[in-house]
């Protein structure tokens, strides 16, 4: 009786009071969107789907995103809370972001949350900040400008002062035409130059690079550019992403820059993904050189406050008469977006796309194929080596293929030299880690003046350590991993590349004291032998430990690409998409770390680096040279990259994938199992795979060839103290695949609850 009273008191108030309530996503690994109402004072001023709200969860307060203003209190109002506040200062959140958001979610089995998180990384955007950070940039830019014009000017007139003064020497100059018309024309580009500077000075906001659509100067396409970019049109035509297969120095990067050219004078906005940071430097300054102010550029390792300042630069564009053009690694995705009219993914095939932690785990290039499908824009998709889902995906009629075989400079590609490294070193022909060609090879280019690039893909001095008395190998206490050596000017350190665990090195083995000696050899130790083999060359290094420093790496890039550096020696950013007019000879040194993956993908990933790394060279006409050293050179691996004919190699690779029904054919989930205790990763990872199997595999048998494999231990199956154990989904690619996928996160996260074994699971979908 108290209780239908009571309830129809709520009811009533709620009818005289019109409660307000509202749904928020949380950046929290939530699966619900829990609900809020809004107290009339907040109410009074308006709230919105997309704005950001102050709202207490569990004892702490967050700041959400409002996904539904106007929703039905779904348990009793008393328990609602109110949310604090709307805050107001910051920027609304697009309905195309949160569309977003809930399709990666559902894609990559994560929470809406988890993505929003990742879209918006710190709580709360400073405004003020971000305006005052803009404005910085601003006037920084403009003090260059403003410099650069007063040297001009100073330049004209001790040119116009000399003229003058010869003139007075020899006076019948002086009246002479030509003397006259230089003078002239020196004095009215000082007085040009003088206005310029002083508009400069006069307009804080002024459009620095002058008016917009002049300084572009155009690219004038080869007839085969040419071709591609009509075959790219009509591609887009039909609404259908494009995929342009060009080979290494075909001009990829010229179509790109038309296109978005072209989608920017039509008053829509461009996004240009990159894989890599190193990468997007040197495109940087080519696309800025076009595009100049409208430029945006975004990396993924940027601050919280760059991010701000990009999202910040976005909105002011947003109904203005300005179009933008962002140039970005993948999180460049969450970017505020509005009216795009093009999204170019460069190097589609590049893991680096792809997020493997923490959540939402996606791939930036199919991320893009579905912003493509939420704002109705063009996507074009590029590579020199497509991967073989974008292939499949032409060969099914999904996708448009077109392809540029044509190297702009019409060089062909790099001559390829195999070197046993076995069988030199039986024959004493190794020098250290370099083999006698090598160093003929080396040394041939420097002489003609030319540069050299070593890939070596693993950074450190040395990446394993073993004591030559008792065989023990250096391990680190917290992984199932050998430490590198990397050597310092203070001597040296023995660190964990998975956990960052670090030691001072000793020389000594832990164990029985012995002398330590180093197996293989790192990108560290190839410099320091390089060094000693090329006493007169210039040399530097590329790898993830000199990337900490972005400024060197930006300096480094740029010395070798204005020749000022000899050698280049780095990990496999130095592989990928740079374009060094110089370079003729590009060398890997033990390959072999590029093969032999446990992984389906591992022939296409080597042959893919190898191929993009032979592209760097001879770029300029000259035919350069690609020696790979190896210990396996019969690897199947080496004979396809010798073949002229690259889609027969993919003909074969797809081939593969199907009759062992992987990726393409079936869609790949890996979900894993962390765990302090190796017993419990054990059992628990058990139990998870016999309830998968039940769902996937009820007869015992695989249903429409889905399969479960697992639990295994991963080849590194400890990791900053945790065990690991991996349970691998294959599922078909059928129309149950979306239902699949979600009964698979729905199982796991059942099995999270009823075994309270709550942030021990990750699942990836499409592991790279
Ligand atoms: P890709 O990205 O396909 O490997 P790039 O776009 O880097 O090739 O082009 C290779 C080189 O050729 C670059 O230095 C580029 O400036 C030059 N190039 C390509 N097409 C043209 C063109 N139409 N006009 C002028 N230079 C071009
Ligand atoms: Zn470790």
């Amino acid at each position: 009786m108290f209780r239908s009273n009571s309830n129809s008191f709520w009811y009533l108030r709620g009818a005289m009071k019109q409660t307000k309530y509202i749904s928020v996503i949380l950046p929290l690994k939530l699966e619900w969107e829990p609900c809020y109402s809004v107290p009339e004072e907040i109410l009074k001023e308006g709230i919105k789907t997309g704005d950001r709200v102050r709202v207490p969860f569990s004892g702490k307060e967050y700041i959400g995103v409002v996904s539904s203003a106007d929703v039905a209190a779904e348990t009793d109002p008393r328990k609602i809370k109110d949310i604090f506040s709307v805050e107001r200062d910051m920027e609304r959140v697009l309905p195309q972001e949160i569309e977003l958001w809930r399709k990666v979610a559902e894609y990559y089995l994560c929470t809406v949350g988890e993505v929003s998180k990742a879209a918006y990384p710190t709580g709360k955007l400073n405004l003020e900040e971000a305006r005052a950070n803009a404005i910085s940039k601003v006037r920084l830019r403009k003090e260059k400008l403003a410099e650069s014009i007063r040297t001009k000017i100073e330049r004209l007139e001790a040119r116009l002062a000399r003229k003058k003064e010869a003139a007075e020497k020899a006076r019948k100059e002086s009246t002479r035409m030509s003397y006259l018309e230089e003078t002239r024309a020196l004095e009215d580009e000082i007085s040009m130059a003088r206005a310029a500077l002083e508009a400069v000075n006069r307009e804080p906001h002024a459009d620095l690079d002058g008016p917009k659509h002049q300084e572009w100067t155009g690219i004038t396409l080869t007839e085969a550019q040419k071709k591609a970019f009509g075959q790219i049109k009509c591609g887009f035509a039909s609404d259908k992403p494009v995929l342009l297969d060009g080979v290494t120095g075909s001009g990829k990067t010229e179509i790109y820059m038309m296109l978005a050219h072209e989608v920017l004078s039509e008053g829509r906005n461009v996004l240009y993904l990159v894989p890599e940071i190193a990468l997007s430097r040197q495109l940087e300054d080519r696309l800025h050189a076009y595009f100049g102010e409208r430029l945006i550029t975004f990396h993924s390792g940027e601050s919280a406050s760059s991010r701000r300042n990009a999202a910040e630069q976005i909105r002011r564009m947003a109904g203005g008469k300005d179009n933008y053009i962002v140039l970005g690694t993948r999180s460049s995705i969450f970017l505020p977006h509005h009216d795009l009219g093009l999204i170019i993914v460069d190097e589609e095939h590049d893991n680096s796309y792809k997020q493997d932690s923490p959540a939402p785990r996606y791939n930036g290039r199919d991320t893009a194929l579905m912003m493509h499908q939420i704002h109705g824009c063009k996507i074009l998709l590029g590579s020199a080596t497509p991967s073989l889902e974008e292939l499949y995906n032409c060969s099914a009629g999904k996708h448009v293929l077109v392809t540029l075989s044509e190297k702009y400079h019409g060089s062909e590609d790099a001559d390829i030299e195999i070197i046993d490294t076995k069988a030199e070193r039986r024959k004493n022909g190794m020098t250290g880690n370099f083999s006698r060609r090598l160093i003929e090879h080396i040394n041939r280019t420097l002489e003609s003046g030319e540069q050299v690039i070593i890939l070596r893909s693993r950074r450190s001095w040395a990446p394993v350590m073993q004591c030559e008395t008792c065989g023990e190998i250096v391990r680190c206490p917290h992984c199932n991993v050998s430490l590198c050596l990397h050597k310092h000017a203070a001597g040296g350190r023995m660190t964990c590349h998975y956990c960052g665990f670090s030691s001072s090195f000793t020389g000594r083995c832990g164990k029985c004291g012995g002398n330590l000696n180093s197996l293989g050899a790192g990108t560290q130790k190839i410099e320091e032998e390089a060094a000693k083999l090329f006493p007169h060359a210039s040399i530097a290094r590329l790898d993830g430990d000199t990337a900490q420093n972005k400024s060197y790496e930006t300096r480094t890039i740029k010395d070798f690409a204005e020749g000022k550096t000899d050698i280049l020696i780095g990990t496999q950013i130095v592989t990928k998409g740079f374009d060094f007019k110089g370079l003729n000879l590009v060398a890997v040194i033990a390959a072999d770390a590029l093969l032999g993956m446990q992984d389906f993908r591992a022939d296409e990933k080597a042959l893919q680096t190898l191929e993009q790394f032979r592209g760097r060279c001879g770029r300029r006409g000259s035919k350069g040279m690609f020696v790979i050293q190896t210990s396996q050179p019969e690897h199947p691996v080496y004979r396809r990259l010798m073949e002229k004919d690259g889609s027969g190699n993919s003909r074969e690779l797809m081939l593969e994938r199907k009759d062992f029904n992987f990726p393409p054919f079936s869609r790949i989930i890996e979900i894993t199992v962390k765990d302090r205790f190796e017993d419990r990763a054990d059992r628990m990872s058990a139990r998870l795979a016999a309830d998968l199997r039940a769902l996937l595999e009820p007869s015992g048998c695989p249903v429409l060839q889905s399969m479960v494999t697992g639990p295994y231990a991963p080849v590194v199956d400890k990791v900053a103290d945790m065990h690991i154990r991996s349970i691998r989904l294959s599922l078909k690619k059928d129309r149950n695949l979306a239902s699949s996928k979600s009964a698979i996160m729905a199982a796991v996260h059942k099995f999270e609850k009823s075994q309270k074994y709550d942030g021990h699971i990750t699942i990836n979908v499409d592991p790279s």
